[in-house]
């Protein structure tokens, strides 16, 4: 099989060398009629061996492009390719099943058996083995992510991180040619999520298969720190690296999708390099925040980027505080979104969003009008290049 090293490859150093066979090339176009309008997913890309994140806000259409590419739904048009293999072409009326793709899914349900055992789950589908042979592989994909010891046990006696565990090896003992992922972290703490990968990046160094990983949660794109390919209604508004994406000229959109509900134009007025900080005045107003130290000169342009839920809400001046960033404003509106109260806050001409609880609210006796001080740590303002 010939092996060469490509360019896009390069920019991965988990992926040496890919075989090129193993590359996935997806270009379709899927429509679906729906009372607000139609919904379609029209996207063309390539996904090499090795992690490709598919992140998007929820309704972006991920999950019905992985279903486009494991089977389950049928394109409108286009085709998917797997390592030169045709598992789908409109034109020439290609359709392979689903069951003859060797396309690993494990969806956001996961869909155990519940009346099967951990291992009898995992070597389902292995056909026409012996017993023996299927032992052997089952225990040995098991071993690899640590579940031998829960063999015996149903689904419902193992946890949550343990069960992800279990779906995946299900879908890897069938030595897919590619993997689809839908959202297989959401569930798990940061520690259990960070030992998946791990131990899913180990198995992939023999395999050199593409992994495609949906998420809609922005730290996972950076904690994975793979290529990544922003879904925004059905398109793909961005591909690249994180740090390139989020130099893509649709920042705004890749922002928000990261989970900065607060996005500014920023101009750099101040280095302070002995205490590792910027200031940094907000579009034309006369709002400065005190950020992390990047490499920049006065006057440059920037984008800072802070989470709604990372801000803090004073009804006094706070006094004898470590947070760098405390700027008075008023309260312009309220909302509560499910159990999250959300204050719109103007301060000097910059109005910042800022997520609370709904206790705190009612303790502050927050209400349209009232004066208060939005509060904002320097590690809590994320700088982006424009
Ligand atoms: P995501 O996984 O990014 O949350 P989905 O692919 O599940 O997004 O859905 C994207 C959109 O596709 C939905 O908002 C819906 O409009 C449409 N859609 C998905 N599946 C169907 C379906 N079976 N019938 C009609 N519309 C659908």
């Amino acid at each position: 099989m010939a092996v060469k090293a490509r360019s896009q490859s390069a920019k991965s150093p988990d992926i040496p060398a890919v075989p090129v066979s193993s590359d996935l090339e997806v270009r379709i176009r899927k429509r679906y009629p729906n009372p607000e309008g139609t919904f379609s997913v029209n996207v063309h890309f390539r996904a090499l061996a090795g992690f490709t994140v598919i992140f998007g806000a929820s309704g972006a259409g991920k999950t019905t492009l992985l279903d486009c590419i494991a089977g389950v739904t049928k394109p409108d048009e286009g085709r998917i390719f797997v390592g030169g293999e045709e598992l789908f072409d409109s034109e020439k009326k290609r359709n392979l099943p689903a069951w003859e793709r060797r396309v690993g899914y494990v969806q956001q349900d996961l869909a155990l058996f519940p009346h099967l055992t951990a291992e009898e789950n995992v070597a389902y589908g292995l056909r026409g083995l012996s017993g023996a042979e299927k032992n052997y592989r089952s225990g040995e994909i098991m071993s690899r992510f640590r579940i031998d010891r829960l063999r015996d046990r149903k689904p419902s006696q193992i946890s949550g991180g343990e069960r992800q565990r279990v779906a995946l090896a299900r879908a890897l003992i069938l030595e897919p040619r590619v993997l689809l992922l839908d959202e297989p972290l959401a569930a798990l703490d940061r520690p259990a999520k960070s030992s998946l990968v791990n131990d899913l990046r180990k198995w992939n160094q023999n395999h050199r298969i593409p992994i495609l990983f949906v998420t809609h949660n922005g730290e996972e794109v950076f904690a994975l720190g793979n290529e990544v390919i922003i879904l925004d209604s059905g398109k793909i508004a961005a591909q690249g690296l994180p740090h390139e994406v989020m130099r893509a000229p649709r920042l705004e959109t890749i922002a928000q999708l990261s989970g900065f509900e607060n996005i500014f134009d920023a101009t750099v007025v101040a280095l302070h390099e002995t205490r590792g900080t910027l200031t940094c005045r907000l579009g034309k107003s006369e709002v400065e925040l005190e950020t992390p130290l990047v490499r920049a000169d006065t006057g440059t342009r920037l984008r800072v980027g802070m989470r709604a839920g990372d801000l803090l809400l004073a009804t006094e001046k706070p006094q004898g505080l470590s947070a760098r960033n405390i700027l008075s404003g008023t309260i312009q509106r309220i909302e509560q979104r499910d159990v999250i109260i959300s204050a719109a806050v103007d301060c000097g001409g910059v109005e910042f969003e800022v997520h609370l609880t709904l206790a705190a609210r009612d303790f502050l006796n927050l209400a349209p009008g009232k004066q208060v001080w939005v509060v904002g740590k320097t590690h809590s303002c994320h700088l982006m290049g424009i």
